[in-house]
């Protein structure tokens, strides 16, 4: 019986072709791709030896060796494959880690095929898997071959079912092809035994893991020649959910932005690849093996497996003192400004959600020092955890009624006493603890709720301004916050007019702090609201004056009646130019008959210098921080005048 080598040319063929795309893509890298050109090169290996076989044996050959040498070449060659796809399984789902430690697990991986080996290797002498001598024949154990692949094909299944989440359809559909197409290549055998389809088959199935799997477009960022921000977030969550641990170099750029929007497109992606060219020359000078990324917006990422935390350390350390010197891109001199975060995960960011909110932006909330900043230093697991959560938290709160408000005095320097004071929200989340305004406002912000919060503060002010034990404090007024996304709200000014009317409130016991971001919108929503809340009598506190960008021709045109000083200008009293500017702020806006309060007022000394500087009120914690209405009463009532 004459055997066609046909299915094996046209194999050999596609697999040759196969090895050819892999090494021009420059897919040789990474654990994944390395087991993959092993499969191709096992691949063209079998199906060469196969075509040898095959003509030594349609020539009837009597080279006894070369015979034996060609069939157990093929065979060694061929079932290689199943084990070298459970292995790239296993990289894909980076699961190593785990199945290294458990002994039954490497036991199916590694002694099908070792067995598969000894028995090939004895064969010459035992005769019990093929035998040559009169013709090419399986002979009694010829079968464990076959038995063998079982292990690996079901191994192969539960990875791709459990970590199903990491995959889409299409390389699910992939990954599974190989033990498909195997099955079919076999049964064909049996039906047509001239035919010999079996290496064509896995050529197939290569190439359909190489063009569902193997896509350096999805992945490799064409600029930098690194990883992608997909990648990073993909093998990120993988680590996390395996509970693999890492080290994380996380590089951001500060200035890129900036040298982007005054250099241009073509300058700031010439130093995208400046970066990238030092990330690989560190990785390979220092012998790293990190997988390498380059995210978005100046940011890039080194990450390194458990046991190169010394590796991951010197990198960070190099590449930052690398970093700070004077780059020349085009003829100029740039100056960056590199941020690096060394994180070890999961220890100290403890989740994937995490990671990627820090990462998105440290670089603004650590003051720049030069040094490579430990994530254990830096970062704060509450505050994130409850960045993370806090729609659910809002959610919650407004449900079981536990947002609060919480009122800090506000001292009239003139009239030595309390005229009014701040309305503050106040939310302590039983998970949580305590949670900062600073977060909550502005999520609120954006998941809408803040209407519904921005109703309860108002109407508890109304109810506290209405009651009996109010009227007693001799106060003239609270203040009341408005965030940008209130004021943009068609139905701000009705809502509130109507609280104040049900509550009997007049508009001059209430004042409305809206911020310089605020005051500088000049949309008609926002404008219609202010207009219609002054005509009904209300006044305006402009606050936190000074750290926004004022449109100062919108600010001047506003009916504010006071402007907030906020407290980073306290905060550097000390230096000569921030008094000199504060003096003559304050005479600016006492001539424009404005009010002037103070915020942030911690100590005698300041009370003093802003008293000197005929600031009309103080607010701070030098008097009280803000306290709950129970305890505000009680403060109010029991205040001694100072200097009495
Ligand atoms: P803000 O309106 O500028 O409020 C003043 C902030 O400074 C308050 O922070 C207050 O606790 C804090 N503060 C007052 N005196 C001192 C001091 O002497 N030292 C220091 N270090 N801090 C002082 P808080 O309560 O965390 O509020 C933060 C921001 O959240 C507020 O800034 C305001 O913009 C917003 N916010 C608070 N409550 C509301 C609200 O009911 N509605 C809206 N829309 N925003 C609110
Ligand atoms: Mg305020
Ligand atoms: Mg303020």
């Amino acid at each position: 019986m004459t055997k066609s080598i046909s299915f094996d040319i046209a194999g050999l063929i596609l697999v040759c072709l196969l090895l050819l795309s892999t090494v021009f893509r420059r897919m040789t890298s990474g654990t994944s791709n390395k087991l993959f050109l092993t499969s191709v090169i096992m691949a063209i290996i079998s199906t060469m030896y196969d075509i040898l076989a095959v003509t030594l044996d349609n020539m009837n050959s009597q080279n006894w060796p070369l015979l034996y040498a060609a069939h157990t070449g093929y065979l060694l060659a061929h079932n290689i494959q199943t084990p070298l796809h459970v292995l790239f399984v296993i990289s894909l789902t980076d699961t190593w880690h785990k199945i290294r430690k458990n002994p039954f697990l490497m036991t199916i991986l590694f002694l099908p095929y070792s067995v598969d080996v000894i028995a090939l290797f004895i064969n010459p002498f035992t005769q019990c898997m093929f035998s040559v001598a009169h013709g090419y024949r399986h002979e009694w154990l010829f079968n464990i071959l076959y038995v063998n692949i079982v292990p690996y094909v079901v191994m192969d299944l539960v990875l791709i079912i459990v970590y199903r989440k990491l995959f889409n359809l299409r390389k699910i559909v992939a990954l599974c092809s190989m033990a498909t197409l195997c099955v079919f290549a076999v049964v064909i055998h049996l039906i047509i035994p001239t035919q010999l389809v079996e290496c064509f088959a896995i050529a197939i199935s290569l190439s359909i893991v190489s063009v569902s799997i193997q896509r350096p477009e999805d992945y490799i960022d064409s600029f930098t020649g690194l990883l992608k921000h997909s990648a990073y977030g993909y093998d990120m969550r993988r680590a996390f959910t395996n509970g693999k641990h890492v080290h994380i170099i996380m590089l951001n750029i500060a200035n890129y932005s900036a040298i982007q929007s005054m250099m241009g497109y073509d300058a700031a992606t010439d130093i995208l690849k400046i970066v990238a060219e030092k990330i690989h020359f560190f990785d390979s000078s220092l012998k790293c093996k990190s997988a390498m990324y380059y995210l978005d917006r100046g940011r890039f990422r080194m990450v390194f497996d458990e046991s190169r935390r010394s590796k991951a350390e010197d990198a960070a350390q190099l590449l930052l003192n690398d970093l700070k010197l004077r780059s020349n891109v085009n003829g100029m001199d740039i100056d960056l400004t590199p941020s690096i975060v060394l994180a070890r995960c999961p220890e100290e960011i403890e989740s994937f959600k995490s990671l990627m909110a820090f990462g998105q932006d440290f670089h603004e909330k650590i003051p720049y020092s030069g040094s490579v900043h430990l994530a254990s230093d830096v970062y704060n697991f509450k505050d994130f955890s409850v960045r993370n959560n806090i729609d659910a938290i809002i959610e919650r709160a407004l449900k079981n009624n536990s947002f609060e408000v919480y009122y800090q005095p506000i001292y009239s320097i003139e009239n030595k006493r309390f005229m009014s004071a701040e309305a503050l929200l106040r939310l302590k989340d039983k998970e949580h603890g305590f949670i900062s305004p600073e977060i909550l406002v502005p999520a609120a912000e954006r998941n809408g709720a803040i209407h519904k919060i921005g109703a309860f503060v108002f109407e508890e002010v109304c109810k506290f301004i209405s009651s009996d034990e109010y009227k007693n404090l001799g106060l003239d007024y609270i203040e009341v916050n408005l965030s940008v996304a209130q004021c943009m709200h068609g139905d701000l000014a009705d809502v509130i007019l109507g609280i104040m009317n049900k509550y009997h409130v007049s508009p001059d016991s209430i004042n409305l702090e809206i911020t310089e971001t605020a005051a500088s919108y000049s949309q008609r929503v926002m404008t219609d609201n202010l207009n219609k809340l002054s005509n009904a009598g209300l006044s305006f506190s402009l606050d936190d004056y000074g750290t926004g960008y004022s449109n100062m021709k919108r600010v001047i045109s506003l009916p504010l009646k006071i402007v907030k000083l906020d407290k980073s200008f306290v905060d550097e009293q000390h230096n000569p130019k921030m008094w000199i500017f504060l003096q003559n702020t304050i005479k600016m806006l006492k001539d424009m008959k404005m009010e002037i309060v103070v915020e942030g007022i911690e100590t005698q000394e300041m009370v003093d210098a802003f008293s000197e500087l005929k600031c009309d009120f103080i607010q701070g914690f030098f008097f009280s921080k803000p306290i709950n209405k129970t305890e505000f009463i009680e403060f109010i009532a029991g205040f001694v005048p100072l200097n009495e």
